[in-house]
């Protein structure tokens, strides 16, 4: 707390504190009516037959791991370059994820380098929309079909981006939400997942529920936990759906304005948030990738003066001690580790002003003089 621009602010007023007094008022809490809404507009946003609420994206990912079978000795193959939660599950159900390397462009699994690290026991491609663009399904989608692999599809930061036009999500067989309270839309903890294979979705519903079928009573069908959503904060997340675009707009006008002011610092920073011709981003954060780890400390220290938090493009997840202790090296995904050590990123919230714009240009531009860069 205390920061001027927060990392993250969420929208949250009126319209979503009436829709949880309703919850309340109706005197039903937990999953129902809100949740059954919520799922189905989100099926609705992505386009596709089914959607499966759970109470955080982690869950969802790892709703999604069990349902489809992966499991001991089976290899995923994802990203470095993200939230842990991306990679967690894949360890909880015993299975082993693979790190691929990323696109120095988007900083998405780049699909060449997934397809040399396939082999028989790879049951599974996880790629992430880090930022909130996508990654190139195509060629990846191509190859699981080659190579009779499922996709799981981490759209965490990117509800509502597209790709070729499509909304992310949709292409895997199944895609993957979070709706914690800094995503593009939030519940304050909650988590989505769509797919078009009814049976499956069947299954998720069920093992989010102990693995219950509707309508059994203590007959479990499969092995699940309790990874449900409850309706107080589907009413959040519903009225934040409604807003879903909007949201995005802002977001994108947020990335236009900074990068024109920006635009001349480019021997302080050498990318800025940029789309590939196949998408439209939904721009989780503002990214910047400094042209050296010493000018990326300047930033940072800089924009912390000046009351603008922070992150790093996160931590590389084979870094992590859970998953040293297993022997990952970072030295396995060259650009990754290359882009953790360089990037750091600010807010992009919708509510961003015209000051706050002008605050994190005018720190940037500050630091670029002060290295006679400028
Ligand atoms: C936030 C996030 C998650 C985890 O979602 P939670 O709802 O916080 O559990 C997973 N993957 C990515 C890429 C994320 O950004």
């Amino acid at each position: 707390m205390g920061w001027r621009i927060p990392v993250a602010r969420p929208d949250i007023g009126p319209a979503e504190q009436e829709a949880v007094q309703q919850v309340v008022s109706s005197g039903w809490i937990s999953q129902g009516p809100k949740v059954r809404e919520l799922e189905a507009g989100f099926a609705r946003l992505c386009d596709i037959p089914h959607a499966v609420a759970t109470n955080t994206g982690t869950a969802a990912l790892h709703v999604a791991l069990l349902a489809l079978g992966i499991g001991r000795d089976d290899e995923v193959i994802t990203t470095p370059l993200s939230c842990i939660a991306s990679a967690n599950p894949i360890l909880f159900q015993g299975a082993r994820p693979v790190f691929a390397d990323v696109e120095r462009e988007t900083y998405n699994l780049e699909p060449a380098d997934v397809e040399k690290r396939v082999t028989a026991r790879t049951k599974a491609l996880l790629p992430v929309h880090l930022f909130g663009h996508p990654a190139d399904m195509d060629p990846l989608i191509e190859l699981a079909r080659r190579r009779d692999l499922a996709v799981i599809e981490d759209a965490s930061q990117a509800t509502g981006a597209r790709y070729k036009g499509r909304r992310v999500g949709a292409f895997g067989h199944v895609g993957c939400f979070s709706l914690y309270a800094n995503k593009i839309i939030t519940s304050a903890e909650g988590g989505m997942i769509v797919t078009a294979d009814e049976a499956l979705a069947q299954r998720m519903a069920a093992i989010r529920n102990f693995g219950q079928l509707p309508g059994q009573h203590f007959q479990h069908a499969y092995l699940g936990g309790n990874s449900k959503m409850s309706d107080l904060h589907a009413a959040i997340g519903c009225v934040q759906l409604g807003k879903i675009d909007r949201y995005i707009e802002r977001r994108r006008q947020n990335v236009a304005e900074l990068n024109a002011a920006l635009a001349s610092l480019e021997k302080l920073i050498e990318r800025l948030p940029a789309e590939q011709p196949y998408a439209r981003a939904a721009h989780f954060a503002y990214h910047m990738l400094f042209r050296t780890v010493r000018l990326r400390q300047r930033a940072e220290a800089a924009l912390h003066a000046a009351g603008i938090e922070t992150r790093p493009f996160f931590s590389l997840i084979s870094e992590q001690p859970p998953y040293r202790a297993l022997g990952y090296e970072p030295a396995d995904t060259p650009v990754a580790a290359d882009l953790a050590a360089r990037g750091l990123y600010v807010s992009n919230s919708p509510d961003l002003t015209i000051e706050d714009k002008a605050l994190i240009a005018d720190t940037l531009r500050g630091v670029a003089r002060a290295e006679g860069l400028a």
